[in-house]
């Protein structure tokens, strides 16, 4: 048995890092599973669903103290690190941005042996424990509910006794995981796409029934890892050209452009806004990290003077609390079950230490281990 223990996150987060279905199945294999009380109440699952799969649901000193493996999704405060010492955490660090490799040090300090979830490499193997990939899926389905909501139009084109009215047009801008999902909802509810990302993923666009946007200028956006790389001077004045057609012609535009450890790229002015029509709708997933559009404002809502609605919610993810959640859970089981391959919850420490001391231990387990016994790995 592994004393395995689910917190709560804080007050702005209505995900959870284990949902009951998938504790129903670690349980099976060897994990004792304790959860914070209240901890699924902010993605609708009360705490007798945890209870009901074999679950014991008790207060947050209970779960730390009696866990060797703590899981939740935002790092908790830096001040209860000291109460996990020898224990292992895992948490959505971001070990390669600033404000992760803060905590990492505090961890390590704090003897915290600490697991960087985003920090899964990008390979075939790895892509079920993928938790980038999972939440921006939430993230870009839930973009375009978020902007179908604010167009007060149809999506689909309509024929009616009160009217013939054309479908709207949806440009997407930034096609990694997050655009791929949000070009297939925007198709799913009747929108004509267009999409465009620095990287020639036509193909990718093309297949999910997209127009693939071409800017009128060659350059290649690929850089190491599947990730984009960041583009010259001369290229960027050639894709505002094109941006700026083509928030005229559009009602929705989803901009998910990212660039890991950078500031969002800027892909739309303010000029080119005041250029779109009236009741267009501009959904920014890349508010968080400054915006892809210069209007943004990292998670607000609101309407510009020409009417078009700017949505830079932070939290697009977290609003689909559970089945984000869901689907965070489905990636840490299928990261303990790498890790301990037939063997259960027993062998998972112990299978750790063995692919961190071996050179050629497993490259998954390398990845993610921030720290251990005070040591950075
Ligand atoms: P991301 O969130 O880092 O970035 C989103 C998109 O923005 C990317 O497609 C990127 O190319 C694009 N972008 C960056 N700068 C831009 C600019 N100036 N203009 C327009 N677009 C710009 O990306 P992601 O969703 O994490 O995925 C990146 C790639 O990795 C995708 O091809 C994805 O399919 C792939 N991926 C592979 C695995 C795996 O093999 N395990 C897992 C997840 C994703």
């Amino acid at each position: 048995n592994l004393n395995t223990g689910i917190l709560k996150e804080g007050d702005n987060e209505k995900r959870v890092s284990m949902v009951p279905s998938v504790a129903e199945k670690l349980i099976g294999k060897g994990y004792k599973i304790s959860v914070e009380a209240g901890a699924g109440a902010k993605s609708g699952i009360p705490d007798a669903a945890y209870e009901a799969v074999g679950c014991s649901v008790t207060s947050r000193n209970a779960v730390v103290s009696s866990s060797e493996l703590l899981f939740a999704i935002n790092p908790p405060p830096e001040q209860d690190l000291g109460g996990m010492a020898g224990k292992m955490l895992v948490a959505w660090v971001g070990r390669r941005l600033p404000e992760g490799e803060k905590y990492v040090k505090a961890a390590q300090d704090a003897k915290v042996t600490l697991v960087d979830t985003t920090s899964v490499p990008r390979i075939t193997i790895a892509q079920k424990m993928d938790v980038l990939s999972s939440q921006a899926k939430c993230a870009g389905h839930r973009a375009v509910l978020e902007g179908a909501y604010s167009f007060e139009r149809f999506y689909q084109g309509e024929i009616t006794a009160a009217g013939k009215y054309p479908p709207c047009h949806t440009m997407v801008l930034g096609i990694g995981v997050a655009g791929l999902a949000a070009m297939g909802t925007s198709s799913a509810l009747g929108s004509v796409v267009r999409a465009w990302d620095v990287r020639d993923v036509s193909d990718q666009v093309k297949s999910m029934g997209g127009k693939w946007i071409t800017v009128d200028f060659k350059e290649d956006g690929a850089g190491a890892g599947g990730y984009a790389k960041e583009s010259s001077k001369e290229f960027q004045e050639a894709q505002k050209a094109t941006f700026h057609k083509h928030c005229k012609e559009v009602d929705i535009v989803i901009s998910t452009a990212a660039i890991p450890g950078r500031k969002s790229p800027v892909l739309i002015e303010e000029y080119m806004v005041k250029d779109m029509k009236p009741g267009s709708v501009i959904v920014d997933l890349a508010a968080a990290g400054g915006g892809n559009c210069t209007l943004t404002k990292s998670g607000e809502k609101y309407t510009t003077e020409n009417g078009v609605t700017i949505v830079g919610y932070t939290d697009l993810a977290g609003r689909m609390g559970e089945q984000a959640s869901s689907m965070y859970a489905t990636n840490m089981m299928h990261m303990v079950n790498h890790v301990t391959g037939k063997e259960g919850a027993s062998a998972f420490l112990s299978n750790i230490e063995k692919a961190l001391a071996d050179e050629k231990g497993d490259i998954v387990v390398k990845s993610i281990i921030c720290c251990k016994d005070g040591k950075p790995v």
